[in-house]
């Protein structure tokens, strides 16, 4: 029996399962997870369980051993779905996409780097040196974006807090010759923020610890982090994730010293100290007046006149905030920038070289639930409502459309379909950053808690949404500050405070300005805005929420358009431990993520299926009807008559151009017994 087949490690396919029963499935989970078995599909989606251990199953011998085979063909594994995925890219010229999710710290960065690992691994056999030289660049972006955009959090030492879409292209060999990455909403309030026991951005400490001592001087930088208020808020100074940064790892240079000469700028806190503001003017290369200006004055035009306002201390407090974040947030959307600049396919000829395909690899962060959950939690769960929607709707509908076209007879199954919270959040007038933006809108003072009062009237009936106001006993919601969304994943509590702030979003002009006229070329791209005149008109920028929301209904168009592949990640325990396997948050992740639904319309359906031509081309061996050559009318006559031969007519039905096999089981089978023959 094949290993992967073994009882002793339970089930590699959960459509295995004598029953499909919660019960079952959380059985067969852990029976895994302690037999080291992490990775277990539902047909061609693997569930993953973070190990929480080194484990010995990434390695080259490892990666030889999925190259080119079928799924089932070895133990549950990674490589094998990204396998699958550059196999439907090489074979059939689809586009295809890696979905990766779960909840945070469950595994999905870990899981999207080894993929990107295989695919490196096993393309480039003739080891041309320009595709060398992407599959590195590729590669090599990682450490740099998780400089720059993870943070230690409570959940996970090593969080994520952008999302990451990133495209490999590959040539008409299969080769890698270029990406792209697009990046989500980057968590800039960590900037000058961090929830008790969190970080901020691994960058900060990376510089304070890492840069030799002469650079620092010249940054005007103490070696102590916790000489820094935004940087020490969280009282996470210690733990130090230090990533080496080599200069030849970066291949361009110039975003070390950027980072380093703007990174300072928001260590200084603002203050009349002319001795930091004039640290401020050189990091910024700008004279220090106009940065004492703009960060205690206003100007404002009022009629013909334009007048310089002076902040209160409170908006004043605001702008630094701002700024700083700001800053942060365009360097990172700068290096993103730079990094395509590098991987950006380039001279391909789609008339020389024929099409050019696309693997997508999307990890972005998942579902959470914090004790204190804002506007960004917000989004991120918004975010994962409509993957999870996208998941439902691709795992069925492409079921039950190639079951149409093949005209195979299907039966429905019921699953719990969140579009109703999707719509809660993102319908147009009525739904959450709908109101947001109304409340946005106004020229008058609208606070948090009007925000909340709109909210309260609008959805009141909603069944995903309350209140304190509109649930008076519910303790645990505060009156004029929370609401609650009944997530897909569960119940979060928001507070509204801060959401109409960061929904706007604003820097004030001055800032702009002020960098704008930067003697530093690049410090000065990031701001084209700052051209505008005060007088001239500007346009109201797009709020944080619009622009989220159109960034991830864009995300899953494209999604859409390609051949999915799932990685459903979950996390056994909170506390990285690996050997604990928490029943209840395991079953609340299987039940959330609609595992046993997917087993079902997997059962329900077929879990394999396979044109008659290949299907005969592998089994013909088999079967005294088609070994060498098969006399019957057509391929598909022909892969009836071998498997009424082998017995497994009941397990099978034949499309209009494929073979569905109901069971993996009897895919097993067949390979066994083509294993005997060959
Ligand atoms: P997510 O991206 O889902 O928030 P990560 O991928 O960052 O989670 O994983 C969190 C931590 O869990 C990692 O830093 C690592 O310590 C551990 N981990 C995750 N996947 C694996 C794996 N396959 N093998 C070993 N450790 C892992
Ligand atoms: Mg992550």
């Amino acid at each position: 029996m094949a290993e992967h087949e073994s009882l002793e490690f339970g089930k590699a396919d959960f459509v295995l399962l004598d029953n499909v029963s919660l019960e079952e499935f959380m059985a067969n989970l852990k029976l895994r997870f302690e037999k080291g078995r992490i990775y277990t599909y539902i047909g061609e989606v693997v569930v993953s369980v973070n190990p929480y251990r080194a484990m010995n199953i990434y390695g080259r011998d490892t990666i030889e051993q999925y190259k080119g085979r079928e799924l089932y063909e070895r133990p549950p594994h990674l490589f094998a779905i990204a396998d699958a995925a550059y196999k439907a890219m090489k074979r059939r010229n689809k586009d295809t996409c890696i979905v990766i999710s779960g909840e945070s710290g469950a595994g999905k960065t870990e899981a999207s780097k080894y993929i990107m690992q295989y695919i490196a691994a096993i393309t480039n056999p003739s080891q041309r040196a320009e595709v060398e030289r992407v599959k590195n660049m590729l590669l090599k972006s990682n450490c740099v974006l998780e400089a720059f955009g993870n943070a230690k959090t409570n959940r996970n030492d090593n969080s994520s807090r952008f999302g990451k879409y990133m495209d490999i292209n590959f040539d008409f060999k299969g080769d890698p010759i270029g990406g792209h990455i697009n990046n989500y909403l980057l968590e800039k309030s960590r900037v000058i923020f961090q929830q008790e026991g969190e970080r901020s951005f691994h960058s900060f400490y990376q510089l304070v610890k890492g840069a030799p001592d002469a650079q620092l001087r010249s940054l005007h930088i103490q070696r102590d982090p916790t000489a820094y208020t935004y940087i020490k808020v969280g009282g996470q100074i210690k733990v130090l994730y230090h990533v080496q940064i080599k200069r030849d790892y970066y291949g361009w240079q110039g975003s070390r010293d950027l980072w380093c000469r703007h990174g300072t700028a928001w260590f200084v806190e603002l203050t009349e100290n002319s001795k930091l503001v004039s640290i401020l003017g050189d990091l910024l290369s700008t004279k220090d007046e106009n940065v004492e200006k703009a960060l205690l004055y206003r100007t404002v035009a009022t009629g013909r006149d334009v007048i310089d306002k002076q902040h209160t201390h409170q908006e004043a407090s605001y702008g630094r905030d701002a700024l700083a974040k700001a800053i942060y947030e365009r360097l990172f959307c700068w290096i993103v920038g730079r990094i395509n600049d590098i991987i950006e396919v380039k001279n391909y000829d789609v008339r020389v070289h024929g099409k050019n395909t696309v693997i997508g690899v999307l990890d972005i962060y998942g579902f959470e639930i914090f004790q204190n959950n804002s506007f960004e939690q917000f989004c991120i769960n918004y975010c994962n409502e409509k993957l999870q929607q996208l998941f439902i709707q691709l795992v069925l509908k492409q079921e039950q459309e190639e079951y149409q076209r093949e005209g195979i007879p299907w039966k429905h199954i019921d699953y719990f379909n969140n579009q109703i919270i999707v719509d809660l959040v993102e319908q147009q007038h009525k739904g959450i950053f709908a109101v947001l933006d109304e409340a946005c809108m106004n020229v008058g003072k609208v606070t948090d808690e009007m925000f909340l009062q709109a909210l309260n009237g609008k959805l009141a009936k909603h069944a995903h949404y309350t209140s304190r106001k509109l649930s008076p006993t519910d303790k645990n919601l505060e009156f004029d500050r929370d609401f609650r969304i009944r997530h897909y994943a569960g119940d979060v509590a928001y507070s509204v405070v801060g959401f109409i702030d960061k929904n706007k979003d604003t820097l004030f002009q001055d800032f702009k300005r002020l960098l704008y006229n930067s003697s530093n070329p690049v410090l000065k791209a990031m701001w084209p805005e700052g051209k505008l005149s005060i007088t001239e008109v500007t346009k109201r920028p797009l709020t944080a929420a619009t622009l989220f929301k159109n960034s991830m209904i864009s995300l899953v168009e494209n999604l859409a358009s390609k051949e999915p592949y799932y990685v459903r990640c979950i996390k056994p325990n909170e506390v990285k431990s690996p050997l604990l396997f928490e029943h209840e948050r395991c079953k609340h992740q299987v039940e959330y993520l609609g595992l046993l639904e997917n087993v079902r319309v997997r059962r329900a359906g077929f879990a394999n299926r396979q044109i008659y031509p290949r299907f005969l081309q592998r089994y013909k061996m088999i079967s005294e009807f088609t070994w060498p050559n098969h006399d019957l009318p057509s391929d598909k006559e022909a892969v009836k008559r071998l498997l009424q031969g082998c017995g497994f007519e009941h397990d099978v039905a034949y499309g209009k151009t494929k073979v569905f096999i109901r069971t993996p089981r009897t895919i097993f089978s067949l390979e066994e017994q083509r294993a005997e023959m060959v």
